[in-house]
């Protein structure tokens, strides 16, 4: 079990990670491959002190390795699933889940919108993943949404063990049925299907985690980046604006504080 598990490898996640190992907690990262992010693909970064015109990929690759020298352990995934329990946390990805005692999200802007339909079918029939939920629509028809780089990937994860699969990449989508996914109607096209993937580079942080308050579509935090729930600390562009690399170390290194605190007051 780690102290505490962080979520998303920018400037945010990095700085909090930093923070909690100087202060002697074990810290495990958990992220989408740092390549993808929109940081890494910023040409030039004028207005981060002391690293004038660095690039967002040399700026991303110092943090991570950086944040590695002092021990953290990086995991590549999609985080899919968090099941907070009395006293621990368990971050799922992919098919691994690791359990820590503090979790620190700092995913950056993730859009909350969702299809119609989607939330309200979460869970019956609507899945965000397809390792974790394939096996239950095998044989069935299922409809895979591919809006993130490895959507394809996941897909024909799908149709490898069964499922019979139908893609699309639309972003005009609607998704209805009684108690549970009945049909899908794409481009106002309605077919019908047994379950849907949806499959995007994030999701949302108050669908992670049930009852996770949000202000204006980003996590509401404290001044010290705690979230309405015990425990789990937010940083970054995920708690609002501006969205900048300076703003997300700060708010990283005041949540890693804060959750050092909560973890020594657990002793
Ligand atoms: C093109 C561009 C240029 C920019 N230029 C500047 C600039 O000049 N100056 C400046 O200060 N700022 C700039 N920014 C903004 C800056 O990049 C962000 O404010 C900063 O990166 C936010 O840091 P963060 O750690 O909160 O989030 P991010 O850097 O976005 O990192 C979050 C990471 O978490 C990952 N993630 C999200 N959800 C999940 C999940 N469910 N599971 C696993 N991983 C997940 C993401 O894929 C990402 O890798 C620019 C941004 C862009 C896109």
């Amino acid at each position: 079990m780690y102290d505490i598990a962080v979520i998303g490898t920018g400037p945010a996640g990095i700085s909090a990670a930093i923070t909690a190992l100087v202060r002697g907690k074990s810290v495990a990262v958990v992220s989408n491959p740092a390549s993808e992010s929109g940081l890494y693909k910023a040409e030039r970064i004028d207005n981060y002190p002391g690293m004038p015109g660095v690039t967002g990929a040399e700026l991303s690759e110092a943090l991570i390795s950086h944040a590695r020298s002092l021990g953290a352990e990086i995991f590549t995934g999609k985080v899919q699933t968090i099941l907070p329990n009395d006293d621990s946390i368990f971050v799922g990805y992919g098919m691994e889940m690791i359990e820590a005692r503090a979790l620190i999200f700092a995913p950056g802007v993730v859009r909350t919108s969702s299809f119609p339909g989607e939330r309200e079918l979460l869970g019956r029939g609507v899945s965000y993943c397809a390792t974790c939920d394939g096996m239950l629509y095998r044989g069935k028809e299922v409809c895979a949404i591919c809006l993130a780089a490895d959507a394809a990937e996941e897909a024909e994860y799908l149709s490898s063990i069964g499922c019979n699969v139908f893609t699309t990449d639309s972003k005009k989508i609607a998704i209805g049925g009684e108690n549970r996914v009945e049909w899908i109607e794409i481009e106002g096209q309605r077919r019908s299907c047994d379950g849907v993937f949806v499959l995007r580079d994030s999701v949302a942080p108050d669908v992670l985690v049930p009852g996770l308050e949000l202000e204006n579509n980003h996590i509401r935090t404290g001044a010290s980046g705690e979230t309405n729930i015990p425990g789990i600390f937010a940083a970054g562009d995920c708690t609002g604006t501006p969205y900048q690399v300076a703003k997300a170390v700060g708010e990283g290194q005041l949540a890693a504080f804060a959750a050092v605190k909560y973890l020594d007051a657990q002793k």
